[in-house]
């Protein structure tokens, strides 16, 4: 079809649409471009994602690394993980955060801003005036709290507590006890998750 074609077809659809969603610029939040790298997981249009729902870049990191219990920085524009993230976790965390800190409730609108009274985190809405508590979820449909969630397959840092009666190292994080056989009791050591059942875990010391 021709430009003008297309051009009409655009105007027709938009004349169906209510006048409300019509007069509002579309809101499009970039896809993450997601490249993996050896054990890290590099995020390269990070700020622009932070920029697209008007968040500080900080904010939205501090959420990711909590939700997706792995260490990372801001570099430049990107964020890099220092762990092996699936892509299709790092979007659905970034919507997760959309959910939460950006769309009101009442109008699904993103014109929102965070603001702090005492010492709850309100979201105020510019386009419909709707002020909310920001809610953050204890555990999604994953049955995850907040706490950093283990992932098997990928590496973190620890420190050994303990030594179980098998003899096998144990380390804490958060809700879940990591055996971690060969390891001394006080030696920090960075351990690849082998098998993860509710909240025990079993790894093997990697060495980098
Ligand atoms: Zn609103």
């Amino acid at each position: 079809m021709d430009d003008d074609e297309y051009k009409k077809l655009l105007e027709s659809a938009k004349s169906q649409l209510p006048d409300e969603i019509a007069n509002h610029e579309r809101f499009e939040v970039p896809v993450p471009e997601v490249m993996v790298e050896g054990k890290t997981t590099i995020v390269r249009n990070f700020i622009d994602i932070a920029e697209s729902i008007n968040r500080e870049p900080e904010h939205l990191l501090a959420f990711l690394l909590r939700e997706l219990g792995t260490p990372g920085s801001i570099e430049g524009r990107r964020v890099v993980f220092r762990s092996k993230v699936p892509e299709s976790l790092i979007s659905e965390r970034i919507n997760e955060y959309i959910q939460t800190y950006v769309l009101c409730s009442e109008c699904g609108r993103p014109d929102t801003r965070l603001v702090r009274e005492g010492r709850i985190l309100m979201l105020e809405c510019d386009a419909c005036g709707a002020k909310r508590p920001v809610h953050v979820k204890k555990g999604s449909s994953s049955g995850r709290g907040r706490e950093p969630s283990l992932v098997p397959g990928n590496v973190y840092s620890m420190m050994i507590q303990d030594v179980g009666n098998r003899g096998d190292g144990v380390a804490r994080i958060g809700k879940y006890i990591i055996y971690v056989p060969g390891t001394t009791k006080g030696s920090e050591v960075r351990v690849k998750i082998m098998t993860l059942r509710g909240t025990r875990a079993y790894g093997t010391v990697v060495n980098e």
